[in-house]
């Protein structure tokens, strides 16, 4: 029975961790919380479905998951732009489900560990890897903020709805969040630009949704933060250690919807050790492709608002929630296009200007750090 350590009981490491047990290796997972989901406040999170033909339900059956946790559809999402005025997408199939995140009953994260110890996975909570030797996947979430997420969760006696906006006095580039299911609610600033200002910014966002709903109680409101990384990875493989999820800089660059990366790299790594496969070649076939145009997308975002301001926003709503189909919109442009992938040079260079979307790992043979944060080059690197 081969084992492999797994650093991180996130979706990535936990999801690794069930698949190689199921074909009878010996995952141990490390987890330096006391529980499941400790960067999560039982706060609402969705699992994105525009970014496959398939369903994204079907899409987790694929990966050996069951849906042991609550996961809501979404079909109809109100959305504002800077100018206030409101555009409804509605869509056949959900747009998204909501899930929640943390360890609260029936949570993502609860699911997963459900799933994984089912399946014979050795949890060592509290345990944080500072080194690992041997194989091991690296599942340790992301390490820098390229964009936070702040807000609140709350709850409620209002009935389910879904709100969005668009605006940079709330969300400098990103967007704020209202989302309301079972009597639980999740208030949220998710900003790519002026962080140092997140607390006006937050002030903003819960004074518009007040506005917008008025009866919005926000009973026991608890403030909650996260932030989320993406880089364009290098290598995804050092020595004998797979790298996962947001440690792999697996993450959707435009709106920071990295759920289906985690679980997806995770599943793929597992894969890769169990059937001896290049894990990088499954990642560069499944899940490049994606995380280039998320990028390109963004730096799409980003070049418009320079030019135009925030009147990007509203132009981008109309578009999406005109179309007849707007989720097959929207599925168009999260697929790699060819016209968007002669914007791929120009958006890697501009990529590298950001500090933080680089990778700092030094890739020395024989370093142990989980998160290599030594700083170092190859060359200097101790081991
Ligand atoms: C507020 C917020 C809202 C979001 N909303 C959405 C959304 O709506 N849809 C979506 O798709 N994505 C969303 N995301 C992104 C999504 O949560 C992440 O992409 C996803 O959780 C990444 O999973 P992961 O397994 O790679 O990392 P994580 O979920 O971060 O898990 C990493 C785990 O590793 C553990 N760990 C770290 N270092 C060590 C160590 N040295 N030793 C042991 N354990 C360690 C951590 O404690 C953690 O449990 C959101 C993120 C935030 C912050």
């Amino acid at each position: 029975m081969r084992e492999v350590t797994v650093v991180g009981a996130g979706p990535a490491g936990l999801v690794a961790a069930m698949t190689l047990a199921r074909a009878g290796w010996r995952p141990v997972v490390y987890e330096k919380n006391p529980q499941v989901g400790g960067r999560f406040a039982g706060d609402f999170q969705g699992l994105e479905n525009w970014s496959t033909r398939e369903d994204v339900m079907s899409w987790l059956a694929n990966l050996g998951l069951v849906v042991n946790f609550d996961a809501g559809p979404f079909s109809e999402v109100s959305f504002y732009g800077p100018d206030g005025r409101v555009r409804r997408f509605e869509s056949e199939r959900p747009m998204f489900y909501l899930v929640r995140r943390g360890d609260v009953p029936g949570s993502l994260d609860r699911g997963l560990l459900a799933q994984a110890l089912e399946a014979g996975v050795e949890i060592r909570f509290g345990s944080a890897l500072k080194e690992v030797r041997g194989p091991a996947i690296i599942a340790t979430g992301p390490r820098y903020g390229d964009g936070i997420c702040v807000g609140y969760t709350f709850a409620t006696d209002l009935p389910d709805q879904a709100h969005c906006i668009l605006s940079d006095r709330l969300a400098p580039l990103g967007y704020s969040y209202l989302l309301i299911r079972k009597g639980h609610g999740t208030l949220v600033s998710c900003q790519f630009a002026r962080l140092k200002e997140w607390k006006r910014h937050l002030e903003h966002t819960v004074e518009a949704f007040r506005r917008l709903v008025p009866k919005l109680d926000l009973k026991g409101a608890r403030f909650f933060s996260g932030y989320g990384n993406v880089f364009v990875p290098p290598r995804l493989v050092h020595g004998e250690r797979l790298y996962v999820g947001e440690a792999a800089g697996l993450q959707d660059a435009l709106w920071g919807f990295g759920l289906r990366y985690a679980l997806a790299s995770g599943y793929l790594a597992a894969k890769s050790l169990i059937a001896g496969v290049d894990y990088e070649a499954l990642v560069r076939k499944f899940l490049l492709g994606r995380l280039r145009v998320g990028m390109e997308n963004r730096a799409l975002l980003e070049l418009s608002h320079a030019l135009l301001g925030e009147r990007i926003y509203g132009w981008l709503l109309d578009r999406v929630t005109s179309r007849p189909d707007p989720m097959a919109y929207l599925r168009k442009h999260h697929a790699p296009l060819l016209w968007k992938r002669l914007l791929w040079p120009v958006t890697r260079l501009g990529m590298r200007f950001r500090s933080h979307y680089r990778d700092a790992r030094c890739f020395h043979p024989d370093c142990g750090c989980v998160w290599c944060a030594c700083g170092r080059s190859a060359e200097t690197c101790a081991g």
